[in-house]
Parts: structure tokens; sequence; C-alpha cells
């Protein structure tokens, strides 16, 4: 991930404090590969944005606009990840490279339509079976 977003930023600290109970800037840099700096500046952003709520020398948490915004992220990427995957069977590293590279771009009526379609394939394995096959050429 070369410049995470404001969007990258709080679906890791929802995952970060869903998994341990808190994020801290030194997490977070790991967990997106850049400096402690670099994560300390978005976190005083994300802070002026009302999204979380900082102390210096005491860490962070979410506000409740933040906690929600980080929770509808998260399900945002996990939503398209399970999608990716019933469409491109493709290994887990590649559908999450994918999904990080168009989740930014989808609005809510693309996610609801992809979440539905999503549902629907579960609900119909023999149809999506099907789809898939015509669409390799090796339909009936
Ligand atoms: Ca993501």
């Amino acid at each position: 991930m070369a410049t995470p977003s404001q969007e990258d930023y709080l679906e890791f600290i929802w995952v970060l404090v869903h998994d341990k109970g808190y994020a801290c800037v030194t997490d977070l840099a790991e967990m997106l590969g850049i400096s402690t700096a670099s994560v300390s500046k978005m976190v005083r952003r994300l802070h002026d944005d009302g999204l979380l709520t900082y102390e210096r020398y005491r860490g962070f948490s979410f506000t409740q606009r933040g906690r929600e915004q980080g929770e509808m992220l998260y399900v945002r990427h996990r939503t398209l990840e399970k999608f990716f995957t019933q469409l491109t069977a493709g290994p887990p590293e590649k559908v999450y490279k994918l999904v990080e590279g168009i989740e930014h771009h989808l609005d809510f009526d693309v996610m609801r339509c992809i979440e539905r379609l999503s549902e629907y394939i579960e609900a119909h394995p023999e149809w999506w079976r099907c789809f898939l096959e015509s669409a390799d050429g090796r339909g009936e």
C-alpha cells in the first residue's frame, strides 16, 4: 500500500480495536508499512475530523462516528473480498490486492448491488456454476 488513505486508516484501526481492544501508532505503522510519524500525522487529522479521540502520549480511540465509519469500511472490504473470491476463485492475496485497489471507488448503491449479487450466488450455487462454465467457454 503506497499511500494509505483516510479510509484505509479507519478500516485498519477498526480491525485493531476489534481484535485487540485498542489501537496504537506502532501497530498501525506496522500494518500499513509506513513510518510512525506518518501515522501520527493522520491520527491527528482524524482527531480534527471528529473520528478519533487523541491524547498525546496516551494513544487514541474511536468516537461514535469514527467507529461506525470504520466498521462500514471493514464490512465493505469483506463484502468485496467475498464477491471477488466467488467471481475469480483467485488466491486470497490476489483478491486482497484487487479489493485494496478498487474499494475506495465504489459508492453505497454499487456496494448494495454487489452484496445482493454475492448473496444470490451463495443461495444459488448451481446457477453460478452454470454461469462460470459458460463464461469459460465450457458451457453445456
Ligand atoms: Ca481495505
